[in-house]
């Protein structure tokens, strides 16, 4: 792992998107904090990454189960009063008449949390991954908390999630290089006879020794801006398979790299970004 890497400023610009790096993800862990409120201990990182209002951001709730269209609505109410002070209109890709439109549309991208196999069983249902993943790498901005996190890595198979409805495959949208753990931890209640969270992972490097895994504490976020990751937050622990896990924390400053080559990769979609999506 790269270090010795200078630390992020302790500015409250420190999430702010630069003009020109692209990918553009803040990829939280979780949504609601310790106390019970919604979204709020990232809020500060969230209006510094859209930036100034200027469009509709799009929230895709396909991760609510059981999936209907109650459910959807329900999300995307709690979802549009934590975006209210952000000062963009946030409307869902359930409320869409053409979904894929509406993702080419949109200012940002914003996929919330749930169960990540329904949430990757419906964006292939509705088939999302390619235009969304395009998108992202030409430029839009994403946000994803959870499951929506997760579905940004290569693969869901790091998911604490049950496989609850099974997609085509467990490939994802790729727009990071490595695997997310999110809502992480080493607690390990005595005398609780199941796997920890790190024996899971480490299953999983077994089987994917190329593979690096973020497991990512509650109040922890990664900001992805081109071919860099930065952490904020309570921190994260780092797994290799060739390597002892080790704690990542926002003081260390160490910093994540990833492909840049298949990041800035074009898609094959047209997105409509006009000047107003653009973020200066
Ligand atoms: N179910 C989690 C969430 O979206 C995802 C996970 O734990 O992997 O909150």
């Amino acid at each position: 792992m790269p270090k010795g890497r200078r630390p992020p400023r302790a500015s409250p610009r420190r999430g702010a998107r630069v003009p020109g790096e692209i990918p553009q993800l803040l990829l939280l862990s979780n949504s609601r904090a310790a106390d019970g409120t919604y979204l709020t201990w990232a809020r500060g990182e969230i209006k510094a990454f859209l930036g100034a209002p200027r469009s509709s951001v799009l929230f895709i709730p396909y991760a609510a189960v059981p999936g209907t269209r109650d459910a959807f609505d329900a999300y995307t109410q709690r979802v549009r009063t934590a975006f209210d002070d952000t000062g963009y209109d946030l409307v869902s890709v359930h409320e869409a008449a053409d979904p894929v439109q509406a993702v080419r549309a949109a200012a940002a991208l914003v996929i919330g949390g749930g169960n990540t196999f329904h949430l990757l069983a419906r964006l292939y249902a509705a088939g999302l991954l390619e235009v969304i993943t395009a998108c992202v790498r030409s430029g839009t901005p994403y946000i994803g908390w959870s499951a929506g996190s997760v579905v940004a890595c290569p693969t869901i198979s790091t998911t604490n999630d049950m496989p609850i409805i099974a997609p085509p495959s467990l490939r994802a949208l790729g727009l990071v290089q490595f695997q997310i753990n999110a809502h992480y931890t080493d607690v390990h209640p005595p005398g609780h006879q199941g796997e920890t969270r790190a024996e899971r992972i480490a299953e999983f490097l077994r089987l994917q020794p190329a593979a690096t895994v973020v497991g990512l504490r509650e109040g922890s976020l990664l900001h992805v801006a081109g071919s860099e990751v930065r952490l904020w937050g309570t921190g994260g622990r780092i797994f290799r398979a060739a390597e002892p896990a080790a704690d990542w924390t926002q003081r260390a400053g160490v910093r994540l790299q990833t492909a840049s080559g298949q990041l800035s990769e074009a898609g094959a979609h047209n997105c409509e970004r006009s000047s107003k999506a653009r973020f200066s």
